[in-house]
């Protein structure tokens, strides 16, 4: 595996690797790299020639700065990974040479769904996203980029960025990963305490039961017991559950037979921040 630092480097190695049309396949991480993370190198690697991952702690999309200074950071161990899972290449950027010495975001229109569910209480979050996602497109121009369902809403607005900004490339959304007791996998899943390890299946488990509700249940009804569950939780403060079109991420108020529907949850462990979804409905 080659190691770039600066996007000079690395774009002079591309240059070679396009000459001779070889497939670019591109996997953008903030790393302290899990199996989640594995399971979009693996799709990459099967469909491209060369596989690139990026690990960019990136400053922007963060809102709060104890988040930020806290995100686990395993680079050493990173490594060992991505040498066993035979990615081609690392791109390790400093901030500096990302954003210079202006550490700011571009501003987007993502049509509206940057205002939904994470855009409500992150903010900032996704011109954030918006502008290192892009950034790294720009350096890399790859052909196709992998990017987790875990975090749907990030998923569909960087189709909707490409989409208006027509950049060519095309996005893969790839299927959540998950522990053997059903908690998606997530870099902050290891600052959890053990108590709060044991606990968080609670998470996927009131999703599934959330689908099953959504059968017979209104949306509103089925919130207001997503709700009740998590008001005496002893471990997890509950941000929002909402169940909300896969289109336009707007909250439901009646079921349309011919649209998709998730399941989207954000819950607080002290000050580790937790996010899932679940699929709702086959069409
Ligand atoms: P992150 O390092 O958290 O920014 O994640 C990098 C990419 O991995 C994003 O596209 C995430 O959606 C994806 N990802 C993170 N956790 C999972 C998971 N449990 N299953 C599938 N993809 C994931």
């Amino acid at each position: 595996m080659i190691i770039f630092n600066k996007k000079s480097d690395l774009k002079v190695y591309l240059q070679n690797i396009k000459a001779y049309k070889r497939s670019v396949g591109f996997v953008p991480t903030m790393g302290a790299l899990h199996n989640g993370h594995l399971s979009l190198i693996k799709k990459a690697k099967k469909n491209n020639d060369i596989v690139i991952v990026s690990i960019f702690v990136n400053p922007t999309q963060f809102d709060k700065k104890e988040d930020l200074l806290k995100y686990p950071k395993t680079l050493e161990n990173d490594k060992i990974v991505l040498e066993s899972a035979d990615c081609d290449v690392l791109f390790y950027p400093s901030v500096k040479e990302i954003y210079n010495e202006n550490v700011v975001s571009e501003t987007f229109d993502f049509d509206g769904l940057e205002h939904q569910m994470e855009g409500k209480f992150r903010n900032g979050h996704f011109n954030g996203v918006g502008t290192i996602v892009k950034t790294l497109f720009e350096i890399i121009e790859p052909d196709r980029a992998y990017f987790g369902q875990k975090d749907f809403q990030q998923l569909q607005i960087i189709k909707k960025m490409v989409n208006k900004h027509r950049i060519n490339v095309k996005i893969k959304g790839c299927a959540i990963f998950r522990e053997e007791d059903g908690l998606a996998m997530s870099s902050r899943n290891t600052r959890l305490t053990p108590e709060q390890r044991e606990a968080a299946p609670f998470i996927y488990k009131t999703l599934k039961r959330a689908r099953i509700k959504f059968g017979t249940e209104n949306a509103d009804t089925i919130t207001k017991w997503v709700e009740n569950e998590f008001k005496n939780h002893p471990l997890f403060t509950l941000e929002y559950f909402t169940i909300a079109d896969e289109k336009s991420l707007e909250t439901i108020q009646n079921k349309d037979s011919s649209k998709k529907y998730r399941a989207f949850i954000a819950v607080f462990a002290e000050d580790i921040r937790l996010i899932d979804n679940i699929r709702l409905n086959n069409l």
